[in-house]
């Protein structure tokens, strides 16, 4: 079987063009940039690490960004104001509250506060709804960009068997919704599987598209996946490694090194899904930009 192992890095990189071209067309004639804003509450190293990317992805592509820095102690209250105070303002077309969330603050009254029209995270309740429906709506980022790859790879996605192992509100139950709809890069047949599924290498053997967001290291392996499937591997793992110069390697739910040669495609980790990820909050924003500038 020869095996493609999807470019992400490559796909990122033209609809990263693609947005800033359009970002430069509208600024020269006379439109202002758009204007993606995040909350960063507490000084967890994850996600100031993802601010600080959103932050620079914004730049890349021509946004203005603003990050709003909170320490830990922050009230809900006051974290409520801000949302708020970013509801109103209207220079700012979207923005994201990075979870999780210090202990005493409730995420859901926070996700709850957020305009659905500026929520580029997709995880309004509001914006929830209306992908399930398959209305026009921010779409939440990792589904979307896995989405986006496989159209862009030109995987056909119609008629086929897609088994998501793992049903997290972020990324594997939206991905199922998204990939059953009745839409030209949607339309499989698909199968959602979880801690409780009793039969999983059956189920799995029986993907032509196996999306893994499960975030246990090395989960598939080799006996799991049909020849010729495509996979998709969406977990993350950082793994302590003295010979590395970093002190670590990254690496993801599929022991890559024996599923490869089974597939038609594959996605890598590092340099899969997380890059279409980070590119997906961009194409929400364009998505809050643009109607912003068709109100105006
Ligand atoms: P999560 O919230 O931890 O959920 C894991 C899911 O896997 C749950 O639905 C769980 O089932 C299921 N699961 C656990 N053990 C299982 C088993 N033995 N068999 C079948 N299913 C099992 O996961 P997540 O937030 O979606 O993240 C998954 C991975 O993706 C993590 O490594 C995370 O770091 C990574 N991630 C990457 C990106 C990216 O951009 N690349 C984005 C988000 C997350 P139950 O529901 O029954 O508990």
């Amino acid at each position: 079987m020869k095996t493609v192992v999807i470019d992400a890095k490559t796909i990122a990189a033209q609809i990263k063009d693609e947005i800033a071209n359009e970002v430069r067309l509208n600024t020269e004639k006379g439109m202002r940039p758009p204007h993606l804003a995040a909350i960063l509450v507490g000084e967890d190293p994850a996600s100031k690490t993802y601010v600080a990317s959103k932050e620079k992805d914004s730049h890349s592509v021509g946004f203005t960004s603003s990050v709003y820095r909170y320490p830990e102690t922050m009230s809900e209250k006051e974290l409520l104001g801000v949302v708020d105070f970013l509801n109103n303002d209207p220079d700012v077309d979207g923005f994201i509250v990075q979870l999780p969330l210090p202990k005493h603050i409730n995420e859901n009254n926070v996700i709850n506060a957020i305009n659905p029209d500026k929520d580029v995270d997709g995880f309004h309740p509001v914006n929830v709804g209306k992908m399930v429906l398959g209305m026009p709506t921010f779409l939440p980022a990792t589904p979307y960009g896995i989405q986006t790859l496989l159209e862009r790879t030109g995987i056909e996605t119609s008629g086929k068997h897609c088994v998501v192992i793992g049903r997290s509100n972020i990324v594997g139950t939206p991905m199922a919704n998204m990939l059953s709809r009745n839409a030209s890069n949607a339309n499989c047949t698909v199968t959602l599987c979880h801690s409780r599924t009793q039969n999983l290498k059956e189920l799995t053997l029986q993907a032509d598209i196996l999306v893994v967001a499960i975030g246990k290291r090395h989960f598939v392996t080799e006996d799991m996946v049909k020849e010729g499937a495509v996979v998709v591997d969406v977990g993350i793992h950082r793994v302590d490694d003295p010979t590395n110069p970093k002190g670590y390697y990254i690496t993801g739910d599929v022991d890559f090194e024996h599923v490869a040669p089974k597939c038609s495609f594959i996605t890598p980790v590092p340099g899969g899904v997380g890059i279409m990820t980070r590119v997906s909050l961009l194409m929400n924003t364009m998505t809050a930009y643009r109607r912003n500038m068709e109100k105006a």
